[in-house]
């Protein structure tokens, strides 16, 4: 308990340092990766965290969903869950293994009450952000800092032109739709991820190759050899992004704004 509690006192500074950490709890990453949802104070009463957002809601860190088959964890993922995976920072060299999905597993009552219920809700938050690499704007979320560090990103990658022309085509932020093939809402659907056309046949989804949920499905090796890409990755990653590409359920066109996973003391 000493020990956590100082890790939660160290970690803005270390967050504003840019200095790696000693692994912090889940819900430590959680409070810290989204300072606008939570309440100041989070009661720890060990194994069983209780995390309380500002209007007073009140999520089990811990619902005891570790049993479940895969295809329903992803279904019914409580926080813990989505925490489970570590999301590894920087590029790999290696496909993902089979099921290693870090961030597909997401609680779908936290991102409700913290971007929104209906279309209307969401879009109370979403803001069109500049998107220097197409010179057009990108609808987004504003919560927690996400805006603002999508237009960073955008800076950044715009600075090189040949990684600018990477995300040069857009094909969707805010899109209020379910997950394919799940009545899962899409991290879309409350304008917190972005999809983009890659070039040279790097766009590569699983549901287009004809895999399923259940089934180990053939990564497309070739993108994790690309140069410009794994910049990319790695410039999105500095600002709180995950990349799809790290799933074995691949969407390399797919990156969105989980800071949980990969902040400094939270990306493992
Ligand atoms: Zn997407």
């Amino acid at each position: 308990m000493q020990r956590r509690f100082i890790a939660g006192l160290l970690a803005p500074v270390l967050f504003a340092l840019g200095m790696p950490a000693q692994a912090l709890s889940g819900p430590d990453c959680l409070r810290l990766a989204y300072p606008e949802f939570w309440a100041a104070q989070i009661a720890h009463t060990g194994p069983d965290d209780v995390l309380v957002s500002r209007s007073g809601e009140r999520f089990v860190f811990d619902q005891h969903k570790d049993l479940l088959p895969h295809t329903e964890l992803l279904n019914q993922a409580d926080l813990k869950s989505q925490m489970m995976q570590p999301y590894s920072a920087g590029f790999q060299a290696a496909p993902p293994l089979p099921h290693q999905d870090p961030g597909r597993m997401r609680s779908h009552a936290f991102f409700t009450a913290m971007y929104g219920a209906t279309l209307d809700e969401v879009q109370g938050h979403v803001v069109p952000v500049p998107w220097a690499p197409s010179g057009g704007s990108l609808m987004f979320t504003r919560r927690n800092g996400a805006a603002p560090a999508l237009e960073r990103v955008g800076r950044t990658l715009a600075q090189d032109a040949a990684t600018a022309a990477y995300v040069r085509r857009p094909a969707g932020s805010l899109n209020w739709r379910r997950v394919a093939g799940t009545q899962r809402l899409s991290m879309h659907a409350w304008g917190a991820a972005v999809d983009f056309s890659l070039p040279h046949g790097l766009g590569r989804y699983w549901q287009w190759s004809g895999c399923s949920e259940q089934g180990a499905c053939p990564y497309p090796a070739k993108v994790l050899k690309d140069a410009k890409l794994q910049r990319v990755v790695e410039v999105f990653e500095q600002e709180g992004f995950i990349w799809g590409g790290k799933w074995a359920h691949f969407d390399t066109l797919h990156f969105e704004y989980r800071p949980e996973l990969v902040g400094p003391a939270c990306s493992r």
